[in-house]
Parts: structure tokens; sequence; C-alpha cells
């Protein structure tokens, strides 16, 4: 039996259709051998790359000049090689309304180690890890004209990585998100935060998969995709700013959590993960959301933004925590 989910606040639904699905081990990815050459973002080849803008080294924040490249790092920010906005955009003419690709794109080495996954990073890595998207975030939001810095990873090629050594992203922008924005209308008109009422509600329901101190992982009630997750805090901050050395070590260890248990019983699944938070929005929840790729966008999405998801996130849960048997085939 099909049902058709709202989302918990906005105008988004989706078809929780199980029957079209087979088993939850359907989705199993099959694990890659991962190529043992080494690549531009392994230690030992930062000349390969433009310059690095930070580097996280033994508790002290470098830099790459012409002439020295700092080796023996923790975490490596540089520019992207093809990035999508860059800061010497030039001068546009159109008939149509129209911005200089001005912003900064940015790509994060999470470990120098090429095999290392981030399930596999220890809580200090983790946590180090936290803190270099806080800094980064925070660094490219005070830059004039830039109105929102979009952090995210990519993981696996379908999930439209180009390089298999494990990296995040981060695009500063000249422009705010438009759906971020009209999420942030209708959380305004709200008298109540509609995020702290998720994490009141799920907080004790079949779709909280993990908690610590500070953060929760759920799958949302209105999945779009099989073994869709959201990561909460559990007071209501708006922005990574707000968060604490507490707050990054939580955060760090909910983010490897939520992925070992997708790994572990799901193998090695290609995924994104994005954050969403608004600094100048005191009324928004910060809220990092992890959308596993497992099924192709077709028409019927791209046609009516409502998307078929034949993995209900209640039985996603169970079969993460590995408390579901697959029936025959
Ligand atoms: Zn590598
Ligand atoms: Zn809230």
């Amino acid at each position: 039996m099909s049902e058709i989910r709202k989302h918990y606040f906005l105008d988004e639904y989706c078809i929780i259709a199980p029957g079209r699905s087979k088993r939850p081990s359907v989705f199993k990815a099959e694990k890659k051998e991962k190529d043992s050459n080494k690549c531009v973002f392994c230690a030992g080849e930062e000349d390969k790359t433009p310059l690095a803008t930070a580097v996280y080294k033994n508790g002290s924040i470098l830099k790459d000049s012409e002439s020295s490249r700092v080796t023996g790092w923790d975490v490596r920010c540089m520019p992207n090689l093809y990035p999508a906005l860059a800061p010497d955009a030039g001068e546009v003419n159109s008939d149509h309304e129209v911005f200089p690709g001005y912003g900064f794109h940015e790509v994060i080495v999470e470990t120098p180690t090429h095999e290392n996954m981030l399930p596999d990073l220890s809580d200090e890595e983790m946590s180090l890890l936290m803190k270099v998207y806080r800094d980064r975030v925070i660094h490219y939001e005070t830059f004039d004209k830039i109105e929102y810095v979009s952090l995210f990873k990519n993981w696996g090629e379908k999930a439209g990585a180009s390089l298999e050594h494990t990296h995040s992203q981060l695009i500063a922008m000249p422009i705010k998100p438009p759906l971020l924005m009209e999420e942030m209308k209708i959380i305004g008109s709200f008298s109540i935060c509609p995020y702290c009422d998720i994490v009141e509600k799920e907080s004790k329901g079949e779709r909280l998969l993990y908690e610590n101190e500070h953060f929760m992982v759920i799958a949302p009630y209105c999945s779009k995709v099989p073994y869709e997750l959201w990561i909460l805090p559990k007071e209501h901050i708006n922005h990574i700013s707000g968060f604490d050395q507490d707050h990054l070590d939580s955060l760090g260890i909910a983010i490897r959590s939520a992925l070992s248990c997708l790994r572990d019983n799901m193998g090695e699944i290609p995924y994104n993960y994005m954050f969403y938070q608004l600094r100048d929005e005191p009324e928004y929840h910060f809220n990092l959301k992890l959308q596993p790729v497992t099924t192709k966008t077709a028409g019927f999405e791209k046609n009516t933004e409502v998307y078929i998801n034949t993995m209900p996130p209640e039985t996603a849960v169970k079969y993460l925590q590995g408390n579901f048997q697959d029936g025959p085939e």
C-alpha cells in the first residue's frame, strides 16, 4: 500500500511506495576496490593542486606559498581547480537579469590518507573537520557581496564526486538560495520553531536512528529518497558559528554514526550531505540533510517535485540499526 506523505511543515510531498520495492538490501552497494595509486589530494602530492588557502596541521592553521607547500597536514583547504564561481569575475552584459560569477569555490580534503572514509576517522579527527567547516564558512561569510556559503559533500561517482579521495566542498555565492529563503518565510509564520517541534516529536519515535548530547539523527517522515537522514541540533541554533567545542565534538560523532550505519548495512553507497543554515536569521534552525544516491530523479519527480520513495523511513531505521530481516527473494 502506498501513501502520500506531507513534509513536517513545508508544502512538499513524497509517495512512500514500498510495494514497488523489493527488499531493503536491494540498495546495497558493491564494495569498490579503491585505486591504490596516489591522487592529487593525497599527502605528498601537494604541488599538483592550487596553493592551499588554509592547512590544518598539529593545531595550527598555515598556508601554502609559491615557494613552499605545507606537508604533514591533517586537513587541507584549497581553491577548486574548476571553480563554479571565482573571485575575479568580469563584467557581464545581457538582456536578462545577470550577475558576474563572483564567489569562491573551495575543496576541503578531510584526511591525507587515500583509503580513509569518514567512518574511519577518530573522534578527534571528526571534531577537527567540524572546526574546519565552521572556520571556512565564517571566513567566506565576512566577504563583501557574499550572501550565502553552501557547504556540502559528494561521496561516490554517482553522487557527483569526481575524485574518490574523500573531500567536502563549499561555494560562497553572491545570491541567497531561493528555496532556503522560502523555507525561512514559512518558518517565520509559525509561533514556535518547526524544527524544535520535530526534535521533540521524533526524539522517542521509530524514526530516530541515533542521538548524543547535542545532536540527533532521524529518517524524516517525508523522506524523498531511500535512507534519507537528517542531523539536527537538539537546541535551537541557527548557524554553525553558534556551536562551541562541545557541539562540534557531538556533531562530528553524529555525522560519523550516520555514515557508519549506512556503510555497515548498505555498503559503500554514494551520498550527498548538505548544510542548511542562515546566520542572519535567528529563527532558522541549523540542519544537515544526508541523501544516499540509489535511484535516479526521473520525469515524474522533475514534473511534480513529488518524490517516489520505495523505502519507508521507519523500515530504513530498522535496517540501519541491523534489526530488519530480509524476507525471501
Ligand atoms: Zn588520494
Ligand atoms: Zn528550532
